[in-house]
């Protein structure tokens, strides 16, 4: 995997927002300022960031445009500055194999069983990694509340205070204090399996990857979400700056 296919500084198609109705299924449910937000957003993406592919693999226009629309959901209440932690997209055509020793499935045992991987977000300003044809299947179905661009890119908002703990840059102490009590009970009830069945289980496994399960959730099951865990989607609303639950009542 050493050799990319860099696809850098493309621009935003003229016909983007034709796409986006075919391939986002959000997107129908935006009202007009929110659309032409979300193309300056994707914009921005494709034409600032580096864009590459894995080795023997060609990035289409639609790889790219799906992908930065993906992500531009997540930051259309913030700023295009909340990406400064994501300078780099890698895009695989399917699932990768992770190989190596890392931890393993049970806490202090070591594993170097391949693991299949959707998707990566590397530390710091390291790359975003994702698998296309997943990304394109949660695009395009997401009552099934699975998207790893939602997921990797939310890990990426994680880590503009530097530490990935579950807890993105907030507001002020009392919006942190309320998150952090808000999370930290979910992912325990998550841990007794006394969830639900919204979030799915990988959610438990720390609280960077509870704030990410958690994202997917909250863009593609919004009214779920509100009506099964209220507090949590209420702090997730506050710090998205959004309110896609409303979106979803509004469009029927
Ligand atoms: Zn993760």
């Amino acid at each position: 995997m050493a050799i990319w296919n860099r696809n850098k500084g493309s621009a935003l198609p003229g016909d983007w927002a034709e796409q986006a109705s075919r391939s986002v299924r959000w997107f129908d449910a935006l009202v007009d300022v929110e659309r032409a937000r979300i193309g300056e957003l994707a914009g921005r993406l494709l034409s600032e960031k580096d864009w590459e592919a894995a080795q023997g693999f060609e990035l289409t226009e639609e790889i790219r445009l799906t992908i930065a629309l993906q992500a531009a959901l997540l930051v259309l209440g913030l700023s295009f500055d909340h990406y400064r932690m994501a300078k780099t997209i890698i895009v695989h055509p399917t699932t990768m194999v992770a190989s190596g020793e890392r931890a393993g499935p049970v806490p202090g045992v070591v594993s170097d069983d391949p693991l299949p991987l959707l998707g990566q977000a590397a530390h710091a300003e390291g790359p975003v990694v994702i698998a296309w044809d997943e990304a394109r299947r949660n695009a395009r179905h997401p009552q099934r509340g699975y998207d790893v661009v939602f997921h990797e890119f939310a890990h990426k908002l994680d880590m503009l205070d530097q530490v990935v703990d579950g807890t993105p840059p907030l507001d002020d102490d009392g919006a942190r204090q309320r998150w952090v009590e808000v999370c930290t009970a979910e992912l325990e009830a998550l841990r007794r399996g006394e969830g639900g069945d919204l979030l799915d289980d990988y959610a438990a496994q720390d609280p960077g990857e509870f704030f990410a399960v958690a994202t997917e959730v909250f863009f593609d099951r919004p009214v779920d979400l509100r009506a099964a865990k209220p507090d949590l989607y209420d702090v997730l609303a506050a710090f998205y700056n959004q309110e896609p639950a409303a979106a979803a009542d509004a469009s029927g």
